[in-house]
């Protein structure tokens, strides 16, 4: 299918990408994994150490509990696209930083317009501030589907707790799974509405919040 060549082609130039300090840094790129014409697309923060030296996504303990929050809705890894924000580990697992989610961004975007996929659901604050083009928190999001236009598709973007956050705090696994619960519903309601005529490549702007809202830079994290 022309998407998977795409996107297979994709992820070997990006194999070699040096947009950033990460390239010197990291085992091999982690570009994605999954069906190439998935419809339900999922964005963690970056690859961990695991996943560097693997080079798939979601392979440790917090893939593992994705794996099973999708049995548990009945699919699979292979139903899905999963990826990241940035698609190289920084060092000790440290948080991205702004430059380098800002070039690896393009990435990400190319990603999406390749697999058109109808829900993108977000893990954590990281993939969800990066999509939602908004800088509020995913403590106050999950669970709140929007739409937005991104790589010249509209989609709706889910705001979901990152599993490595639930995987140790039981109240926060409740309301990682009631959320996961909703996405089959998503998928049907974005199945019913087809997407709208691709305008030019946008994302939603960021809109103006109150200063209550806004998280300060150095405070992302996974929630
Ligand atoms: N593994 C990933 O690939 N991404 C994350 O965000 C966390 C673990």
């Amino acid at each position: 299918m022309a998407a998977g060549t795409d996107l297979f082609d994709y992820g070997e130039l990006t194999a070699a990408c040096t947009r950033c300090r990460l390239a010197g840094s990291r085992t091999q790129v982690v570009f994605g994994s999954g069906d190439p014409n998935a419809d339900l697309m999922f964005v963690g923060e970056a690859p961990g150490f695991h996943e560097d030296k693997q080079g798939v996504p979601f392979v440790g303990q917090a893939g593992k509990l994705l794996e099973r929050l999708l049995e548990g809705i009945g699919m699979s890894r292979g139903h899905v696209y999963i990826c990241n924000v940035l698609k190289c580990r920084p060092p000790g697992n440290r948080d991205p930083q702004p430059d380098e989610i800002e070039a690896c961004e393009p990435h990400l975007f190319r990603q999406i317009e390749l697999i058109e996929p109808r829900v993108v659901a977000t893990l954590g604050n990281f993939a969800t501030k990066l999509l939602s083009g908004r800088p509020l928190g995913i403590t106050r999001v999950h669970g709140q589907e929007q739409e937005v236009t991104l790589g010249a598709r509209r989609v709706l973007l889910y705001p979901i707790y990152h599993p490595a956050a639930a995987l140790y705090t039981p109240a926060m696994l409740k309301v990682l799974e009631s959320d996961f619960a909703r996405i089959p519903a998503l998928l049907d309601g974005a199945a019913a509405a087809p997407a709208a005529p691709p305008p030019a490549f946008e994302r939603e702007p960021a809109r103006p919040v109150a200063a209550a809202d806004a998280e300060p830079v150095g405070q992302l994290g996974l929630f």
